[in-house]
């Protein structure tokens, strides 16, 4: 999509977004084929955490039995993260700071992040599809991965000398 960032907006405001909450991912923002490898590397750098939504996002109580009791998602890391499986209720995102604002380029940055619009009044929009909800759905096909990865990375931090 096109770069919609507006420094002029942005500057004045010094990310409330950022400070508050860190963006939610969809498997095709990354270049790279989805693999247990791949999300291993992207956890070990302590940039990303894997947050979840109760209950299967594809049912509504109605339509029967859901599958999922959790359904996993990949987010950018917030420094109040507690671990690697971490269901976050805002904090600042570890990718921001106040010198450069946010450290990744704006075609790398999550879903969530790029189609958040900054407008003038501080009231942005974000793009209501690309919620929490959206992103976690598209993770469906990759919750073993995301599983097996995030405990392979707490096993390696529980063994490594502090
Ligand atoms: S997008 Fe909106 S909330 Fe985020 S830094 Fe820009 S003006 Fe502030
Ligand atoms: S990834 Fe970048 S744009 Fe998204 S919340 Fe973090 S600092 Fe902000």
């Amino acid at each position: 999509m096109k770069n919609n960032e507006k420094p002029s907006i942005c500057s004045i405001c010094k990310g409330k977004c950022c400070q508050s909450a860190s963006g939610y991912t969809i498997p095709t923002d990354f270049q790279e084929e989805t693999t247990l490898h791949f999300l291993i590397s992207l956890l070990e750098s302590g940039n990303w955490s894997i947050d979840w939504l109760e209950g299967d996002p594809r049912y509504s109580i109605r339509d029967g039995e859901p599958k999922l009791n959790r359904c996993y998602a990949l987010r950018v890391a917030r420094v109040n993260d507690t671990g690697v499986f971490t269901k976050s209720f805002g904090g600042a995102c570890v990718l921001w700071s106040l010198e450069k604002g946010c450290s990744l380029p704006f075609e790398n940055r999550p879903i969530e992040c790029r189609f958040l619009k900054p407008i003038r009044s501080m009231s942005c929009k974000s793009n209501g599809k690309y919620s929490k909800e959206y992103c976690a759905k598209r993770w469906i096909p990759y919750q073993d991965m995301l599983i097996e990865a995030g405990h392979r990375i707490e096993k390696s931090r529980t063994h490594s000398p502090s």
